[in-house]
């Protein structure tokens, strides 16, 4: 029996595997170094193996987007990229053209001056960005000499996969079905073949080189804690199967809801939508297949500036949600400042109550200035795709009047300055008792509801949300909050419009059935909640 051995790295993508280990080693490859004569037929060598390494970038390319979605993809249009990159083309010209050097010392010259550049500053991004320079260098060189392309690692059953650096291409060609887990030396959890890893559930231990391992021995990797263990014992083998059989690395399998309806066993449907706090979390909910996004924290996209945001800030913060989600609907709900969310640039008075205060839609109407960029931006954002606007905190029917001539202010003014825009739908939060109460003649005036529970439980049980000491009289079912969520469907519905929960307890999968009998049309919840929920509707 093999001694132990335990090594401790970082973690680079959550998740257990235990198997075999495949050290992957490359064939050394040194590029032949000579100096040419004819300095002109050698550029137009290189220029040829440049072009034919970008057509085979397209074809793995979309062998990733098969496998993992257009987003992981990218990293080969990336790479794709640094092929036309001028200062890396311009220090290749001066090597073949001026130095005499042949193509493959060139690349090769330059492949290491970027690489030496990014890996010397403390910059993540860019020490990733070396590693693909490296990588996407290499397939020239290659090419350029005729050498056998390294389709990379190769192996008929699953393994966990040792190396010191692996690269997308190369994770892309393997079978990835065969890959339960990654250690690698060198690369950083920006990697993007640790970005890969990710999106397809495989765990990976960064910083650990296993130089007395060998092919084929037992090991275990713990993707949280960053650890390899070799030779592990019986004991240490069964904990990780049990971590892994509970499910905590479940991720592969809840990709099996994407593209699936959210439809119980009895044919109920619901929609799942996205509740989103930045430009990249759409990204997140698009790759979570979510039918929407239900909500738009704003405020969230500004917290931290220093100066409000123009209407140019907020148009291009939104533009970039609404094509990331390439044609689903996005619900941006206006900002709801005050109380709880407070931008660092927008000083407001000290009040004694603020919960109560002038805060959400209160603020917005009280001060223009911060309300007609905002709803300006999102006008012009839907000519990129199927924007809404969400207004906070209503609590009269005497608000949607006022908001509705401020919409069609800022059209105007939109006319005006000659910049294209769209109507959109302008749908309201019911969130606050008195909304509740009133849903029959707000819903007469509204294109949709979204109900927020998490003030709606606020101002009904009149518990403070952030007052953890209140948590013992916290109750999260209780039936005034039942009862108000269902009068305002049924208001809603006698209507014609729709209702989406957007508030935490969509999440409460107790709940579910609840709000499924109760007719709600759409959920909406963090992105990565979107699959399990979808599991757990289906399951219903
Ligand atoms: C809510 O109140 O339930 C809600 C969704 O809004 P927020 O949590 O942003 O106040
Ligand atoms: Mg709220």
């Amino acid at each position: 029996m093999d001694d132990i051995i335990i090594r401790k790295g970082r973690s680079g993508s959550p998740g257990y595997a235990v198997g075999k280990l495949y050290i992957y080693k490359r064939d050394p490859y040194h590029a032949p170094r000579k100096t040419v004569q004819d300095a002109e037929a050698e550029y137009l060598r290189f220029e040829n193996a440049r072009i034919s390494t970008i057509k085979s970038l397209e074809s793995v390319y979309n062998m990733t987007r098969e496998l993992a979605g257009s987003k992981n993809a990218d990293i080969f249009t990336a790479q794709s990229m640094m092929l036309q990159d001028e200062d890396y083309l311009s220090l290749i010209k001066t090597n073949i053209l001026d130095e005499r050097k042949n193509a493959e010392w060139a690349v090769s010259d330059a492949s290491r001056h970027y690489y030496d550049f990014f890996t010397s500053t403390d910059d993540e991004v860019l020490k990733a960005k070396a590693v693909d320079i490296k990588d996407v260098s290499n397939k020239l060189i290659r090419l350029l000499s005729d050498a056998d392309q390294n389709n990379g690692p190769e192996f008929s059953e699953p393994v966990i996969l040792a190396a010191g650096y692996i690269s997308p291409s190369e994770l892309v060609q393997a079978d990835e079905s065969r890959i339960k887990g990654i250690v690698m030396r060198e690369g950083s959890a920006y990697s993007h073949v640790v970005i890969l890893a990710k999106s397809l559930g495989i765990p990976v231990v960064l910083g650990v080189g296993l130089p007395a391992a060998q092919s084929g021995c037992e090991a275990v990797i713990d993707g949280n804690d960053g650890k390899v263990i070799i030779h592990p014992d019986d004991e240490t083998v069964g904990h990780y199967r049990h971590l892994i059989d509970e499910g905590i690395n479940e991720r592969s399998r809840l990709r099996e809801y994407i593209g699936k309806k959210t439809q119980t066993q009895d044919g109920r449907s619901i929609e799942l939508f996205a509740n989103i706090g930045m430009p990249s979390d759409a990204v997140k909910a698009e790759e979570n297949d979510c039918d929407a996004i239900g909500l738009t924290r704003t405020e969230f996209i500004f917290t931290d500036r220093d100066n409000l945001p123009s209407e140019e800030d907020h148009f291009k913060a939104y533009k970039e949600i609404v094509e990331a989600v390439k044609g689903k609907p996005v619900v941006f709900r206006t900002f709801d400042l005050g109380a709880d969310k407070k931008l660092k640039a927008y000083g407001q008075v000290h009040e004694d109550n603020p919960a109560l205060g002038m805060r959400a839609i209160r603020l917005c109407l009280t001060d223009k200035s911060i309300f007609i960029p905002q709803i300006k931006a999102i006008l012009r954002a839907a000519m990129y795709g199927e924007a809404a606007m969400m207004f906070p905190m209503i609590t009269s029917t005497n608000e949607l009047v006022r908001i509705r001539e401020i919409v069609a202010e800022a059209e105007e003014e939109l006319g005006r300055e000659g910049k294209p825009y769209r109507k959109v739908k302008q749908g309201i939060m019911i969130e606050t008792p008195a909304a509740a109460l009133i849903s029959d003649e707000l819903a007469e005036m509204a294109d949709f509801f979204s109900i927020g529970t998490n003030d709606l439980m606020q101002y009904t049980l009149a518990i403070d949300r952030l007052n953890s000491s209140l948590a013992p009289f916290y109750t999260p079912h209780h039936r005034a909050v039942m009862k108000m969520i269902e009068m305002t469907i049924a208001n809603a519905h006698k209507a014609g419009i729709k209702v989406t929960i957007c508030g935490e307890l969509a999440s409460d999968m107790s709940l579910t059935e609840t709000f499924i009998d109760m007719g709600m049309d759409a959920l909406s919840v963090p992105p990565g909640l979107i699959l399990k929920l979808r599991r757990h509707i289906c399951s219903l």
